[in-house]
């Protein structure tokens, strides 16, 4: 008995610990790390990845219980994918069970074996090539199939068979049964590659950043790719794509949302003809799984992804592309709160491979990392073809009557455009119809009962909603406070908007764009379609419209209230503000027409939005950068919050102190700064008291080799039982 391996297994949950078992019964041969095994624990059945295998356990060997199945034949984890995840766990402290179940697709984390539904792929059996489909008149639809893999002697894929011949299965197995055609159970079916649509000739900045990136495959370099918006950076990546696949290698192409890029899956499976592979969240379980087991058997060779597939095993991984770089999705927010694209530079650097980081609007982060000459700089500084950048004027509206939120000269140009039968673009980032609603008669507001926050009012509805901790009620039909009826709603959100935008021009189709208009599945794609047909004239929308899509028939785009984003309470607020003003400028005039881009503003000087509009992104981010270098923020320091929260108001604050005073006990003097505690700038949110401490330092590796200290301490503090806390290393936000 005491001869027998002990297995130590990571299982979901806080614990920082791995787990002992012996290994089951009835199997001779022990599992390889990284291979899941079913345990007991407790009174249930768990799912478990095998991380080691030792010879003795610390326990005594009554209490070692025994794992009762090996569920996968292989290992879905190699050891330098373990390894990674370790990283990973250690960096952000985060428990390494919990960091590896995040790896594992849902269905994969129950203790139940892997399904694998491979894709089914049909070729002709000599004898079938021989047959004359004409022959088969009475047969037209066993003639049709034996047609179409007449030209595909490689095989194709049944799925293709049924696009173009309907659902015919029954054909199918009859054809088999003559034995004209044959089954193939395809790992990777080069029966899948079409007709591909052909490729742009590279412009001389592309083409370099191409060669720039290619020369570095095979071995680490992390690239940044600064190109204008419309500038190809997207055709770019597609060139490499390309060289990559010609080579039998993986891509793992992470992008913000996947829900509002359909056009560049589209646009990916066009030119390439083959299938894009894509891992998130929005698939089902089953769909995820495969996905994922088809990244994880090197048969899919382009992953597209959002942030979590960072930790999808792709054993044949030659490069990583990161759109959009700068965009704050890429790091989660909550739970395990790692940053997608740091660990997309931690995993190049491991495997090795390049990583390519394409943004227009690159984050202050990655600047600095060019500056300082860590990552490759490339730059495509010009539109492609004859498109020029937009024009930006600021619309100064101190003293403008507004009509709904609208300037008389913003609608002025509106209407020209409209003329023109180009396309407008307006943006307001606030979704609703009015972010307030108060009581003419009392002055009272709708406040959240849960937050310190305002209810924003949805009129079609009938809802005031928060759009903090999504607490919902009625519209109140009288002044909850004095009786009063007279209601009225303050400010614009886009619901309203889109009414006034429907008053002044009654036969304009308006097309909105935000969460409420695109919850439903398919819907945002529906309405991209739509735009792109020019079908919408206006276009209206919240942030959701930043995002890399191409409309080349926009030629105006007004920014309705920016505003509220350049006193914002964070110290990133206007790097935020710059490159959400820049990308949805970068929609105007991508094509032949030139754009315009008007902002409406009540502080026209502003020194950010001046920079900004004069010199344009580069130079508001050399500025910014500066003021960063002298308040020694990051990316010139590294910090840590500490966010406790409690339904009582005293005790995140007790527990913060606690915890700074634990944390001062162990540091270097003077290595480390604490600020704090304090609350959080919305104190109260979904019904709970928020405060939060910070901790900086100029060296990363110090922060890093304290941190483990602290966490220790932390979760022994009696206060810590009275409050929920969570760290953030390298936050990106201070809520
Ligand atoms: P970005 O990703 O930088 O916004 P895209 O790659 O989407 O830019 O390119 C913008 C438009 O220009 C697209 O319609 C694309 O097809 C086209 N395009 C890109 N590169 C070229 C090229 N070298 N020649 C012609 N058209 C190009
Ligand atoms: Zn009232
Ligand atoms: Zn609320």
């Amino acid at each position: 008995m005491s001869s027998e391996p002990i297995l130590r297994i990571a299982l979901p949950g806080p614990l920082r610990l791995l787990f002992d078992y012996l290994p089951p019964h009835d199997h001779d041969l022990i599992p390889l790390p990284g291979t899941r095994l079913a345990v007991p624990f407790g009174r249930t059945k768990r799912c478990g990845v095998l991380i080691e295998i030792v010879p003795r356990s610390q326990l005594p060997a009554e209490r070692l219980k025994r794992a009762t199945a090996i569920l996968d034949s292989s290992p879905l984890f190699t050891a330098a994918d373990l390894k990674f995840l370790h990283w990973a766990s250690h960096y952000y402290q985060h428990p390494f069970g919990d960091v590896i179940f995040h790896a594992l697709p849902v269905r994969l984390r129950k203790p139940l074996p892997a399904k694998q539904v491979l894709p089914t792929a049909w070729r002709l059996t000599p004898k079938g090539r021989s047959i004359d489909p004409t022959t088969l008149s009475r047969a037209p639809r066993q003639a049709a199939i034996l047609r179409s893999l007449q030209t595909h002697p490689a095989g194709q894929l049944e799925s293709e068979l049924f696009e173009r011949c309907g659902n015919c299965k029954t054909v199918l197995r009859n054809l088999q049964q003559k034995t004209w055609i044959e089954s193939l159970r395809t790992e990777s079916p080069q029966a899948k590659r079409q007709q591909s649509s052909s490729a742009h000739e590279l412009n001389q900045d592309q083409a370099l950043a191409v060669k720039q990136t290619r020369r570095f495959l095979g071995q680490f370099k992390a690239v940044l790719l600064e190109g204008v918006t419309g500038s190809g950076k997207t055709e770019v990546y597609l060139h490499l794509l390309e060289q990559t696949l010609d080579t039998h290698g993986q891509v793992l192409v992470l992008v913000p949302e996947i829900g509002l890029t359909p056009q560049l899956v589209r646009r990916f499976e066009r030119r390439l003809g083959r299938p894009v592979t894509l891992l998130h969240s929005n698939l089902s379980q089953g769909e995820r799984e495969q996905a994922w087991l088809a990244a994880n058997r090197g048969s899919a060779q382009i992953l597209v992804g959002t942030r979590s597939a960072i930790f999808t095993p792709i054993p044949n991984l030659q490069l990583i592309i990161l759109d959009e770089e700068h965009d704050i999705s890429f790091k989660q927010q909550e739970g395990f709160r790692y940053s997608a694209r740091d660990l997309a530079i931690v995993r190049a650097q491991r495997q090795p491979c390049p990583v390519l980081l394409g943004s227009a609007t690159p984050s202050l982060e990655s600047l600095h990392n060019a500056q300082q000459g860590r990552y490759l700089h490339l730059h495509l500084p010009e539109r492609v073809g004859s498109a020029v950048p937009p024009r930006i004027s600021l619309l100064d509206i101190r003293s403008s009557r507004l009509d709904g939120g609208l300037s008389p000269a913003l609608l002025k140009q509106v209407r020209a455009t409209l003329q023109r039968q180009e396309q407008v673009i307006l943006f307001l980032n606030r979704r609703g119809y009015a972010p307030v609603i108060t009581c003419h008669a009392c002055g009272w507001l709708a406040d959240c009962p849960r937050c310190d926050a305002r209810m924003t009012l949805h009129l079609k509805s009938h809802l005031l909603w928060c759009h903090h901790c999504g607490h919902q009620h009625a519209t109140p039909e009288r002044c909850p406070s004095c009786e009063s009826p007279d209601l009225r709603p303050l400010g614009q959100g886009t619901e309203r908007l889109e009414g006034v935008l429907n008053q002044h021009f009654p036969d304009i189709p308006v097309a909105r764009i935000d969460r409420d208009t695109t919850s439903r599945k398919g819907s945002l794609e529906k309405l991209l379609k739509a735009i792109a047909a020019d079908d919408f004239p206006i276009i209206l929308g919240t942030q959701m419209l930043a995002k890399g899509h191409h409309f080349p028939n926009v030629t105006l785009v007004g920014l309705i209230d920016v505003d509220q984003g350049l006193f914002g309470a964070d110290y990133r607020a206007p790097e935020r503000m710059a490159q959400l003003i820049t990308q949805v400028a970068g929609r105007a005039g991508r094509a032949d027409k030139p754009g315009h881009v008007l902002i409406q503003t009540r502080h026209p000087d502003h020194p950010l939005l001046t920079a900004l509009v004069q010199e344009g992104y580069p130079a508001f981010a050399r500025d910014a950068l500066l003021e960063r270098r002298q308040a020694q923020l990051p990316p010139y320091s590294y910090q840590v919050l500490l966010r406790a929260e409690s339904t009582k108001s005293d005790d995140p604050t007790a527990f913060l102190e606690h915890a700074s005073a634990a944390g001062q006990q162990i540091t270097p003097a003077g290595a480390l700064d604490f600020w704090g505690p304090v609350p959080a700038p919305m104190e109260r949110r979904a019904g709970k008291f928020h405060a939060h401490l910070l901790v900086q330092s100029p060296d990363r590796a110090t922060l890093q080799r304290w941190l483990k200290h602290w966490v220790e301490r932390l979760s022994e503090l009696p206060s810590a039982k009275r409050v929920r806390w969570s760290l953030d290393v390298d936050p990106q936000e201070m809520l």
